[in-house]
């Protein structure tokens, strides 16, 4: 079995059939899927989902995109949203210099605000970033300890996947994996520890080879979770079992599966 870490099933690419991309996905092996917020509305509708599926969960947060769109009534209710028994996480939550969709300064601010409000609440964090890992890991390091969290879509080096997993971070593979130009990511995939490894789709976006340029779905996260194996030299069962158990553990899903 299989977790797809991080989705997003509230996105408008599956309002037409979100139903069969579930039963894909159940099909495919994957037992579970997290589906994740990126402002209040898509926080909702992730908590929505979830309400429906036994094997979906939620996360509640503001996506870095997002961060100019932040104020502090919006942040109350998802603390609120957050008490939902089927909310797992903060975020996804953290810093986009590429795209620059929110001012820098909002990014940081809108960060900084959401990790003291994941660790007053006791949940892990989902953390997003792109061309901006120097200030992130700053802002990290300067505000005290979570309970836990992962780095969605790693884009980083190796060196920086050492450098969150020693602060306490699991780091989560997405489908580029299967792209043979991305170096750094396959690097990483085959040689950080078992133990910190766990996979996503990031659904809709950024599909897998052989549906790369296609709409992605949670059904597809079985490709990446066999090239990983492949790299690694080491059987697709025993990677199934080794991330979907750091899944599990990070995300305290023992119970329902
Ligand atoms: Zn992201
Ligand atoms: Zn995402």
């Amino acid at each position: 079995m299989l977790i797809d870490t991080h989705a997003h099933l509230d996105m408008e690419e599956f309002e037409r059939d979100r139903e069969a991309v579930l039963l894909r996905a159940l099909q495919s092996g994957v037992g579970h899927i997290i589906t994740i917020g990126i402002d209040l509305p898509s926080s909702r509708k992730a908590i929505e989902i979830a309400d429906k599926h036994d094997h979906i969960h939620a996360t509640v947060g503001y996506h870095p995109h997002h961060a100019d769109e932040v104020n502090t009534s919006a942040l109350r209710e998802l603390g609120d949203l957050a008490q939902s028994p089927k909310v797992v996480a903060w975020g996804e939550i953290g810093l986009d210099f590429f795209r620059l969709h929110s001012s820098p300064q909002n990014q940081v601010k809108a960060f900084e605000r959401q990790l003291d409000i994941a660790r007053e609440v006791g949940l892990p964090v989902v953390i997003h970033v792109r061309d901006a890992h120097k200030e992130l890991i700053e802002i990290l390091k300067g505000r005290g300890s979570l309970s836990g969290g992962v780095i969605h879509c790693f884009s980083g080096d190796y060196e920086t996947a050492g450098v969150f997993m020693d602060m306490g971070f699991s780091i989560s593979i997405p489908g580029t994996v299967t792209y043979k130009k991305a170096a750094y990511v396959r690097e990483v995939a085959a040689k950080i520890p078992l133990g910190r490894l766990m996979v996503e789709t990031d659904a809709p976006f950024l599909a897998p080879v052989p549906f790369r340029g296609k709409r992605n779905e949670p059904a597809f996260v079985k490709f990446t979770a066999s090239e990983i194996a492949r790299l690694r030299g080491i059987d697709f069962e025993a990677l199934a079992e080794a991330t979907t158990k750091n899944a599990q553990t990070l995300f305290k899903l023992t119970d329902i599966l």
